[in-house]
């Protein structure tokens, strides 16, 4: 036979000096490598440190299960065929399926979506919710897409996507520039495909198509439960408080409507156009009309222009992350002007803001808690789904208040029992039974 093939190749002067050279020379575990990456896993580390994991379950659980990377044509208004590349990453199937939100972003990558997968998973577990860690999403612009483009890109990444997914396997939900609508669409793709309805392949969904009541405003509750919860457990009342918001969208609107409504003051918001403050406080309800007559904040005249980063260095009692991740660094936690933060968003502080933070006393309610009410009332969602149920949005509510109450009071405890931060310990709280999980699945074969 010709040597091509032979074992020469992958001899020394075969694939050894092929795969020397500095193009090929990469670390294992590299291709899920990101800035957010490297956040979330040093999160998990410290978790892990203060459990004392073990080795073998630390590895395992550092890296995604899965990986689909999906690239595939998307024809424009104008008729031109343009190639779009989407992700959806599983993080563990130790748990049961695996869930999490599909994003439209400029910068979503495979790196981000690891390290969104890896939150999931722990946000889950804390929870106590039967699911793994999973995200995904496609890198677009949503602003510059209209109507019928969003709709073919959702349609053929779900179909792209569906060897991966399914009510038993991996259940998506919304994030970033999708809502209701795109879920609709994903549940209708799979449905055609499948042959009949699905409604439990996807939550966020409307009512009429199986979704819950009470699961559009689920995130931003479940952030102002925390919030309620780290106040009293400080000492602090809610009347009086002075907030201040970045991301004024389907989570960041919600916190500052429930956070007027028991007595807070917003004193600053902002969106991708810019940001407003105001003193004596801004006109909530004048914000969300402006945003759904305007589409952005910018020009809304309830309060004086600031730059989109601006708010997060406005004088205020409570700072509400809630629009992306990395935005308090390094670089900002020095001046942050607040007591305490509660993370909409998911990965909105880096590790070294951590530190800063801690040092000036602020306070940090972490995102795998703080945001865990989205993930939690889809729980819901899926359960009725599956039981063809409808629960009231009383119910909802009730069991979502008490589930994010219980999971705010095992962070506290474990805060205690670790010495460590608040971060720390939810993270431990969800790692820990992970941990257990894959040590009695074992290892197969
Ligand atoms: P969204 O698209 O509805 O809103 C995002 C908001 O952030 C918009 O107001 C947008 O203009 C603003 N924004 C974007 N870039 C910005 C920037 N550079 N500066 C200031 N504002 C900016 O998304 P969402 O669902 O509200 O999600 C917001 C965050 O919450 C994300 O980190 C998401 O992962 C997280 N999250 C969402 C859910 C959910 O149920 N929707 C659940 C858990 C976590």
């Amino acid at each position: 036979m010709s040597s091509s093939n032979g074992p020469e190749r992958r001899g020394k002067g075969g694939w050894d000096e092929v795969l020397d050279t500095e193009a090929h020379r990469v670390a294992p575990g590299s291709e899920w490598r990101s800035e957010l990456y490297r956040v979330a896993l040093e999160q998990f580390q410290r978790a892990a440190d203060v459990l004392g994991l073990e080795d073998d379950i630390r590895e395992r659980l550092t890296e995604p299960r899965r990986a689909l990377i999906v690239n595939f044509p998307v024809r424009r208004e104008t008729g031109k065929i343009e190639e779009m590349t989407g992700y959806r990453v599983q993080h563990t199937l130790a748990m049961g399926p695996t869930k999490g939100g599909i994003r439209f972003a400029p910068g979503v990558s495979l790196g981000e979506c690891a390290a969104l997968a890896m939150w999931m998973t722990f946000k889950c577990a804390l929870l106590r919710l039967p699911f793994g860690g999973a995200k995904g999403g496609v890198r677009c612009d949503p602003n510059r897409l209209s109507v019928g483009e969003m709709e073919r890109v959702v349609r053929r990444y779900t179909a792209e996507c569906a060897p991966l997914l399914g009510p038993d396997r991996d259940i998506p939900a919304p994030d970033m520039a999708t809502g209701e609508r795109e879920m609709s669409w994903l549940m209708d793709t799979y449905s055609q495909q499948v042959g009949y309805p699905v409604p439990e392949i996807v939550t966020g969904k409307p009512e009429v198509l199986g979704g819950t009541a009470g699961r559009a405003p689920a995130t931003g509750l479940g952030v102002v439960y925390c919030l309620e919860g780290a106040l009293q457990h400080l000492g602090w009342e809610m009347a009086g408080r002075r907030v201040a918001i970045q991301g004024f969208g389907k989570v960041g609107s919600v916190i500052a409507r429930e956070l007027v409504a028991r007595g807070a003051t917003v004193v600053a918001a902002s969106d991708v156009s810019g940001g407003v403050i105001n003193d004596r406080g801004l006109d909530v309800d004048a914000v969300v009309r402006w945003l759904e007559e305007h589409r952005f904040l910018r020009d809304f005249s309830g309060g004086d222009a600031v730059g989109r980063r601006d708010v997060l260095n406005t004088p205020c009692d409570v700072l509400v992350p809630a629009a992306l991740e990395r935005q308090i660094t390094e670089e900002n936690a020095g001046s942050i002007d607040c007591s305490l933060i509660a993370e909409g968003a998911n990965g909105p502080t880096t590790p070294e803001a951590d530190r800063i933070l801690a040092e000036r006393g602020i306070k940090v309610v972490p995102d795998v808690l703080a945001n865990a009410g989205g993930v939690t009332v889809s729980y819901y969602e899926w359960a009725q789904a599956v039981q063809r149920e409808a629960w009231s949005a009383e119910e909802v509510t009730t069991r979502l208040r008490l589930q994010m109450q219980d999971a705010f009071g095992q962070m506290i405890d474990a805060a205690d029992r670790y010495e460590t931060d608040w971060r720390t310990a939810a993270m431990a709280v969800g790692a820990e039974r992970v941990a257990e999980a894959s040590r009695m699945r074992a290892v197969y074969p």
